[in-house]
């Protein structure tokens, strides 16, 4: 199936760049795709899951878990600050901590229930206007911003300009991780993702090149 392949050239850049076989892992992004390609997924063995929707999420992943043990779900698109608590419950990872009003609420909630999960600052490296993320020279400040809370912050995450070299984004993504003491680094989609390897993603998120083509209804 696509996965193997996916998960194949994932551990032949990997051996290519010359990192650790086992270094990147492969975030399977499954929104909006049909349950039957999710669960084929699941029985392939595979666990790591990305959506980037809270209230999609919820609906499928309970029963997911109900079947299939170790899970792992990480939020990679954008969240509302109302939606923080439901996303805490549901995610092993928040990829997309990217505001100030949002690390404030994280912080409030981890208070209040004594956890939060594993978080990563995204970062617009492309200076999208319509994009998430901390602009970058705004990471550092909010990146210790974020630990004088207490929030468990362990990498950086990017969605690089659709037209532009990804290369050179991925690049600027692991400097700013680097000099803020940040081990992962979530870079990479189905088309640039060896792109990301090379530039040292720890994590890989693929969607349609796990699943086939999303089909928007
Ligand atoms: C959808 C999505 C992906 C996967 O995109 P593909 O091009 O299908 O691999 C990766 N990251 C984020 C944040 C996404 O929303």
């Amino acid at each position: 199936m696509a996965l193997d392949d996916i998960l194949a050239r994932i551990r032949a850049e990997e051996a290519r760049v010359g990192r650790a076989a086992g270094s990147v892992r492969l975030v399977a992004v499954s929104k909006v795709q049909p349950l039957k390609r999710v669960e084929a997924v699941l029985e392939a063995g595979h666990r790591l899951f990305g959506e980037n929707k809270v209230q999609e999420a919820a609906g499928k992943w309970p029963a997911f878990r109900d079947r299939y043990d170790g899970i792992v779900l990480h939020l990679v698109g954008p969240l509302q600050t109302n939606k923080a608590r439901q996303a805490m419950e549901l995610f092993d990872c928040i990829e997309t901590l990217d505001r100030p009003k949002l690390a404030r609420t994280l912080a409030r909630l981890r208070d209040e229930t004594g956890q939060c999960p594993p978080l990563f600052v995204q970062v617009n490296t492309g200076e999208e206007p319509q994009k998430a993320g901390v602009m970058p020279g705004d990471a550092d400040g909010f990146i210790a911003e974020c630990r004088a809370l207490g929030l468990p912050v362990v990498g950086c995450m990017c969605i690089p300009p659709v037209r532009e070299e990804p290369a050179l984004h991925f690049a600027l993504l692991a400097k700013i991780a680097a000099r803020n003491g940040l081990k992962e680094l979530s870079m990479g989609m189905s088309a640039d993702f060896e792109t990301a390897i090379a530039q040292g993603a720890t994590y890989v998120r693929v969607g349609s090149g796990v699943f086939g083509e999303r089909i928007y209804s």
